[in-house]
């Protein structure tokens, strides 16, 4: 991905944010040590408290929200296994198939409207146990969904699709990558939404604000074996706790604050369905990603977002015609509102 050195509003990604001063210093003052060893007190902190969040027995800190996904898939599936997903979820669409790559495993994928999901669309979808098919074991739930535009798949539906996958036998992942936005724009706690799933991953390098890392949570017994499947994948990390108290901070101090990401969305939502020729997918917003479609009077999506390039604003082309915009801690109300008069405007006039 090519940076202008001009851009001055950069909503291509929650995962630019830089950490603050406070979180620097909290990384500065961090107590280390290694963590392979089980020595690390900030790593295991994190971990508690990711934990106790969530409401499960134990966590498990790693450098990445891809490798918290393959290790919980690695945790209920092996070869010849098949994972259930949403067809436009970040694990099927932007880790590679790593599933497939590293551990054997095959997806069926079904496509949800704007990545939401119903229970009727996954039924008859697990395929019987007999020599010519693969093993339906696992059901992945993505929230909030990346790529449908920051949805969040709505709390009835997914206790009603996880009561089914637990009635046919499957397991549940939760890529929760986002889930602390679905939180603050539902007033659900964490431990509400993770108690419907065996095992859940969290970012805390999107809009959480933390440098580097993601957690895995579950029981006590299954975060034992992800730790050595981590080691495996190469994620066994030593003084860590530098890192991971940049995602202490942000647990202490940065969720609540998702809300101001969630209202400068809406500030940009409210431009595009003003604008013609532009079309916000799904007509709604949940919370800090904006999706939208450009008509073709107005080029196509790489010419549009190079046009707002020209003005120091960066977006992101996700398709032919579709555009997305994601709010952060990095950029302002005010700069939100430069952003929408410009959707209005792109051309300066
Ligand atoms: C960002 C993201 C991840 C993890 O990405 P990494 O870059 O590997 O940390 C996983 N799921 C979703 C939905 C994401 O948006």
């Amino acid at each position: 991905m090519k940076r202008a050195q001009s851009v001055r509003i950069d909503l291509a990604s929650d995962t630019l944010t830089k950490p603050t001063h406070g979180m620097r210093e909290a990384i500065a003052a961090a107590e280390v040590g290694d963590d392979v060893y089980l020595e690390d007190p900030t790593v295991r902190a994190l971990e508690d408290r990711v934990a106790e969040l969530l409401g499960k027995e134990d966590a498990l800190y790693v450098p990445s929200g891809s490798q918290g996904n393959l290790i919980g898939i690695r945790l209920h599936c092996g070869p010849g296994d098949e994972l259930l997903a949403e067809a436009d979820c970040h694990i099927i669409r932007y880790e590679q198939a790593s599933y497939a790559q590293l551990l054997g495993i095959a997806s069926q994928v079904v496509a949800g409207e704007n990545g939401i999901l119903h229970a009727e669309q996954l039924v008859g979808r697990i395929r019987p146990q007999e020599m010519h098919s693969p093993q339906t074991r696992l059901l992945c739930l993505e929230n909030t969904h990346n790529f449908g535009g920051g949805r969040i798949q709505p709390y009835k539906t997914v206790e009603t699709i996880c009561n089914w996958a637990a009635a046919e036998g499957l397991k549940r992942h939760l890529d929760g990558a986002r889930l602390f936005n679905a939180v603050v724009a539902t007033g659900i706690p964490a431990h509400k939404w993770a108690q419907h799933f065996d095992t859940v991953s969290v970012c805390f390098s999107k809009g959480l604000g933390a440098p580097v890392g993601s957690a895995l949570c579950g029981t006590r017994e299954a975060m034992g074996r992800a730790r050595w499947h981590r080691k495996a994948f190469g994620g066994g990390m030593r003084q860590a706790g530098v890192i991971a108290a940049g995602a202490l901070y942000a647990l202490d101090h940065h969720i609540e604050r998702l809300a101001e990401d969630h209202a400068k969305a809406q500030v940009l939502a409210d431009a595009i369905r003003q604008t013609d020729g532009l079309c916000l997918q799904g007509d709604q917003v949940d919370t800090n990603i904006v999706c939208f479609t450009v008509d073709t009077k107005h080029g196509t999506a790489v010419e549009f977002c190079s046009r707002l390039s020209e003005h120091g604003v960066r977006v992101l082309p996700v398709g032919p015609q579709l555009v997305r915009a994601v709010t952060h801690m990095d950029v302002s109300l005010a700069e939100a509102k430069e952003t929408a008069a410009l959707l209005q405007s792109p051309n300066g006039t």
